[in-house]
């Protein structure tokens, strides 16, 4: 039988890290010993307290029955005590904290909730792709902001035409970013929900690093400037900050109406988080400051090695601030992809090409930082042993 795929699905791009996989999968069938810095998940253990608190819950029969789709009250009250201790925000746990299945669904199930076909969504380039898929898959279009290095990765907001403005109905940012590594300032916040507020459109945040930084500032919340809770809802995850990828737990937060519209899609697809992985996430949120400190250390330590290593081989980039991602431009006469084919075939190692994320991601290829030290020494070696 052959299947016609829904229109939906066909206008969706390759997804790009089921490509590299493709990659890396023959070129492992070939004996070949590649080294992947390409997806960005963490190579470090979930904490075991976190664990053995899961053990303990999912022993309790009530936890096995349905969850509460929003989360339970105690989960979201302590989210809400942790918005309050590290942004120094107050929200409402009931009305204005909801949970979510790792935020990659509650960021792609957002458009449905506020997108019409036809509509129009406001999408960074380079972005995580989720942002653009979403907005395909409600039936809406996009318009790409580029991020230059030039303008420190923030979309030039004057770029935008006045009926692109009038048009959307959201715009996603994502700060610190995924893949460039850079950091949003309060300016900046306070400049996209001034043209939010102006433009009648909602901002769509994702918060997914705040916890990943190695200088003295802490990554802003966007509700840590005046009015945001009037345009805009924020997207967190666990997966990053505790290690905890294969959880798939998070929550989102912010203007109680869009918390509500997105509660109303999810309520009518899922049926909520595993109780047990949520009082693991309180756990989490709870006693592991220690343990997110001593992660971002080993990142740090990583971060340093690798830059300090690409600088030596001539490579142009600077320390990110944020993340666990590497953005670096590629040699001078290779496209990404170009580049990123010749890393692999020459040096065994499988690096993201920028365009996969868009195409103002030309000219730039991601690292991400999810391998030890002695793996990225080995790297660093194999790259030294490249023809450029
Ligand atoms: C990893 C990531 C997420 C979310 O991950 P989940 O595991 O779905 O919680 C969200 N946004 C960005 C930019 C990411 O890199």
């Amino acid at each position: 039988m052959a299947f016609e795929k829904a229109e939906r699905l066909q206008k969706l791009p390759p997804y790009l890290f089921a490509e590299l996989d493709r990659l890396k999968v023959s070129a492992r069938a070939e004996g070949r010993d590649i080294i992947d810095l390409g997806v960005g998940d963490p190579d470090l253990e979930t904490a075991p307290f976190i664990v053995d608190e899961l053990y303990a819950k999912a022993k309790i029969q009530s936890n096995q029955q349905y969850p509460s789709g929003a989360g339970m009250p105690i989960f979201r009250e302590t989210v809400a005590a942790w918005l309050k201790k590290r942004f120094g925000i107050v929200m409402d746990p009931h009305t204005e904290i909801f949970s979510c299945i790792g935020a990659k669904e509650a960021i792609a199930h957002f458009p449905l909730a506020i997108l019409n076909p036809g509509d129009l969504a406001l999408i960074p380039d380079p972005c995580y792709p989720p942002y653009k898929s979403g907005t395909t898959f409600a039936g809406a279009d996009y318009e790409l902001m580029p991020l230059r290095k030039e303008n420190n990765y923030f979309p030039d907001f004057s770029l935008i035409s006045e009926e692109s403005l009038k048009r959307a109905k959201v715009m996603f940012l994502n700060y610190p970013n995924n893949p460039t590594a850079a950091c949003a300032t309060k300016e900046f916040y306070r400049e996209a929900v001034a043209l939010a507020k102006k433009y009648d459109f909602c901002i769509a945040s994702d918060l997914a690093y705040s916890e990943m930084f190695f200088g003295d500032e802490k990554p802003l919340s966007i509700f840590e400037v005046d009015g945001a809770m009037d345009v805009a809802i924020e997207f967190h995850s666990h997966s990053k900050t505790f290690n905890m990828t294969g959880w798939r737990i998070g929550f989102f937060c912010g203007n109680a109406e869009l918390v509500a519209m997105l509660g109303k899609v999810k309520s009518n697809i899922d049926s909520g988080v595993f109780q047990a992985v949520q009082y693991a996430a309180i756990k989490a949120f709870i006693e592991g400051d220690e343990k997110v400190k001593e992660n971002v250390a080993i990142y740090k330590a990583r971060r340093d090695l690798m830059v300090t290593g690409l600088q030596s081989l001539g490579y142009e980039l600077e320390a990110p601030e944020a993340t666990f991602y590497l953005w670096i431009p590629v040699p001078k006469g290779y496209s990404s992809s170009e580049f990123c084919m010749k890393v692999l075939e020459e040096a065994n190692v499988l690096v993201t090409p920028g365009n996969g994320f868009g195409s103002s991601g030309d000219g730039f290829f991601r690292i991400a930082l999810t391998v030890g030290e002695d793996v990225l020494q080995e790297v660093l070696t194999r790259f030294k042993g490249m023809s450029l």
